[in-house]
């Protein structure tokens, strides 16, 4: 799979999944677990949950699906804002890491910017860090001048990506925070890439798609998945999905779809503020 590299020269891969939504039903377990046991078995090995996700309960499922293989899967877990204090990061990330079953997250953020002072919680992921409890950290949900705010700070050239809301519907982070990001090489992490189902008969990308034997959703992917710089995390338990989404890798868009795509979503041609679930 195609990789975007992280300042600290770890390389991730483009595709991984999501686990919004896991976690909260005891009758959906075992399809979650199998989810996300599928999707690292074809590939996507990045996993993005958080401590919000069903109160804990994402990552329970996790740990089941991630069970005996932990070096294979690249983890990512985020915290609540009101989590975010020296002291209250470190205790969270103990919770998320028990939660785990592991001893380290490979990558921690920040879920929403919150009251806090950026620079106490970057001391305490700067301490996570140093202690080997997690390897990098970011945020999530920041725009420009939050990201300008953090650079300033100490630890802020740390923050090794972003993870907002960017999909076609979704583009307004073309016009600065995306091109602020590649500048820097800030791998932006694309949530809800294909806007939670939105695409599935959107007659926009029907043609594209029918071209490209595959599905508007997959069409969806596919564009973001070309994108520099970005990595997208789909949420998807049915396995037709896993399977779609991982085959969306290999959609070669041509600049006439790309040309088609640009103008039934146009691109943003003004500043927008940053669009949020
Ligand atoms: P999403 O991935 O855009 O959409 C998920 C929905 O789309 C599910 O209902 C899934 O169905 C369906 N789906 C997935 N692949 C499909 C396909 N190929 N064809 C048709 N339907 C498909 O939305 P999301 O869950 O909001 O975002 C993805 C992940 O980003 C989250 O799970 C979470 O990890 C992260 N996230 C982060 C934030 C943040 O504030 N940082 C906010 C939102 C999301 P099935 O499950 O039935 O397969």
């Amino acid at each position: 799979m195609k990789t975007v590299k992280l300042s600290s020269g770890k390389e991730i891969p483009i595709l991984g999944q999501g686990t919004w939504r896991m976690g909260e039903k005891a009758s959906q377990k075992t399809a979650e677990i199998d989810a996300l046991k599928l999707g690292i078995d074809l590939g996507m090995t990045l996993i993005d949950t958080a401590e919000m996700y069903g109160e804990g309960g994402a990552e329970r499922v996790v740990s089941e699906a991630i069970g005996g293989r932990r070096q294979e899967v690249y983890l990512v877990s985020k915290f609540y804002p009101y989590n975010a204090s020296y002291q209250g990061v470190i205790n969270a990330c103990e919770r998320s890491l028990s939660r785990l079953k592991t001893d380290y997250l490979d990558l921690y953020l920040l879920h929403w910017r919150g009251s806090i002072p950026l620079a106490e919680t970057l001391e305490g992921l700067q301490h996570l860090k140093q202690a080997g409890k997690i390897l990098d950290y970011g945020v999530s949900n920041f725009d420009t001048d939050d990201m300008e705010e953090a650079e300033s700070l100490a630890g802020g050239k740390e923050i090794a990506t972003n993870q907002v809301l960017y999909n076609l519907i979704h583009r307004g982070i073309e016009w600065d925070l995306l091109p602020w990001c590649q500048k820097r090489s800030i791998p932006i992490m694309a949530y809800s890439p294909v806007e939670q189902r939105a695409f599935v008969n959107d007659s926009r990308l029907k043609n594209i798609a029918v071209k490209h034997n595959a599905t508007p959703t997959q069409i969806a992917l596919s564009w973001l998945l070309h994108q520099d710089n970005v990595i997208s995390i789909p949420k998807a338990t049915n396995p037709q999905h896993i399977r779609e989404n991982f085959t969306a890798l290999d959609i070669d868009l041509t600049e006439e779809d790309i040309k088609e795509i640009d103008l039934a979503f146009k691109p943003p041609s003004r500043k927008m503020s940053l669009a949020m679930r």
